[in-house]
């Protein structure tokens, strides 16, 4: 079977990949073995940890990093990949919020988050007034959303100094055969029920906004016109659920991702998965790759769990399987391992020095991963593989956590491999 590419992984990086590559009329495969980083990811995409517009802080911060992924990405396409992921959100119903600043999300436990991309229907603050009372709700039983927590931590926030930070309950018969198993009664199950029963003459949102209503009423500021809620009302797109709840309740209607799943970060990927296969791309799911066969420095193929003896051919490949979260990166006794190329891996022997003694210090290991050269091709043997771009988490060098860089450097990642293919056709 021979593609013009194959990439490996169908989180951020590698949809980012393979979509540039589609559109460009490439006949492409995406594999992946399983979930992606996504399906517990708030859904936001983080591009720098910075209070105004991080574009400005980039510059410094990639001259005080060269070997950072950003850097062999560099500024202006940068910006034109985080604009093609917008473009191709947008055109899947999907449409994501941005300022000229980081905007703030709410999260799960009612701290706020400085990203960059939102989906439109997030919880999120921007430069606009803060309202003077806010309700935080959940389904009563719902374990993976605690309104009364969350709320404690919002209200210690000084631009909340002034908004009356409220909680309540929702309560719905038809959620009540969840209760007897706490393990079905997660944000997917809900959202199942509310898809399956959005049509007829009694759909379950026209009880869910007189619940709503019944809330404010009670909640002892009935004026109350800001609602948050845990997403967890669609598996698939949520607008124009939340556009009816706020027609017939009268109030805005926003959603927090809920702890994992996160329906947010699963639409995303569903998304992009869909745009991907509209555009002709295939996408293989349940399929990893096990390992590769070379010609000199040249991949030729790869081969995986389910595939037998067959080899997957392609022109050019992209690697980007992800981190330790998603088995792109192998943790050992005395070193970590990239398992499908054996690729070169930045890491330390010392086991001791991977980590730092308290947890929110400096972890060095969150910075290892597989080294490239200026053009993210993959290194093995101190040598590039000429055919071969890294992508996204499986990268060295970057800090997703510290650096607040995650999903902006997959998808700057992605473009910009895919982008060195192009420029090579
Ligand atoms: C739990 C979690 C939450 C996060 N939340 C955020 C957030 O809210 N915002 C943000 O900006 N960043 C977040 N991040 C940072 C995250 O690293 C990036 O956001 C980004 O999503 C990483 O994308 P990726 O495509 O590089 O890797 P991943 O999303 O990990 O995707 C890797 C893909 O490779 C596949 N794969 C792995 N090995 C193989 C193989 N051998 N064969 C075939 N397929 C394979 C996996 O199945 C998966 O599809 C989060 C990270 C984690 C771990």
């Amino acid at each position: 079977m021979k593609f013009d590419n194959i990439v490996i992984g169908g989180g951020m990086a590698g949809l980012s990949a393979a979509l540039r590559l589609v559109e460009a009329g490439q006949k492409t495969l995406l594999m992946a073995s399983g979930q992606s980083a996504l399906h517990f990811s708030s859904g936001s995409v983080d591009l720098l940890e910075s209070e105004g517009d991080p574009r400005t802080t980039l510059p410094a911060f990639m001259a005080a990093h060269p070997d950072h992924p950003y850097s062999k990405v560099g500024m202006e396409n940068i910006e034109a990949s985080l604009a093609d992921l917008q473009r191709h959100c947008a055109e899947q119903g999907l449409p994501l919020v941005h300022n000229e600043t980081n905007h703030q999300r709410l999260t799960p436990i009612g701290t706020l988050k400085r990203t960059w991309l939102s989906p439109d229907t997030c919880a999120c603050i921007t430069d606009a007034p803060i309202p003077d009372a806010l309700l935080l709700a959940t389904m009563e039983g719902f374990r993976d959303f605690h309104p009364a927590l969350a709320a404690a931590n919002l209200a210690t926030h000084p631009r909340f100094a002034h908004c009356r930070v409220l909680t309540g309950e929702i309560r719905l018969p038809q959620l009540a055969e969840f209760s007897r198993n706490p393990h079905e009664f997660r944000s997917a199950d809900i959202a199942r029920l509310f898809d399956k029963q959005s049509g007829g003459k009694h759909p379950l949102v026209a009880e869910l906004a007189r619940e709503i209503s019944r809330m404010v009423q009670e909640s002892g500021v009935p004026d109350c016109r800001h609602i948050v809620l845990p997403a967890c009302l669609s598996l698939g797109l949520v607008g124009p659920r939340l556009a009816e709840l706020e027609q017939r309740t009268g109030c805005t209607i926003k959603e927090v991702a809920t702890m994992p799943p996160s329906l947010i970060g699963m639409r995303m990927q569903e998304a992009l998965k869909r745009r991907f296969m509209a555009l002709g791309g295939t996408f293989l799911t349940s399929e990893r790759v096990l390992g590769a066969r070379y010609e000199g420095d040249k991949v030729i193929g790869v081969h995986s769990q389910n595939g037998d003896d067959q080899l997957f051919e392609a022109d050019n490949f992209v690697l980007a399987s992800g981190s330790f979260f998603s088995r792109g990166l192998e943790s050992r006794l005395r070193g970590i391992r990239e398992p499908i190329f054996n690729a070169d891996v930045l890491s330390l022997e010392e086991r001791d020095a991977w980590a730092g003694r308290r947890l929110f210090d400096h972890h060095p290991f969150m910075g290892f991963g597989v080294k490239t050269d200026d053009k993210l091709r993959v290194l093995r043997g101190g040598k590039p593989l000429t055919n071969l771009y890294g992508a996204g988490s499986v990268l060295a060098h970057y800090d997703p956590i510290k650096e607040g860089s995650g999903s902006g450097v997959a998808v700057a990642t992605g473009w910009q491999a895919a982008g060195h293919i192009l420029a090579g056709v």
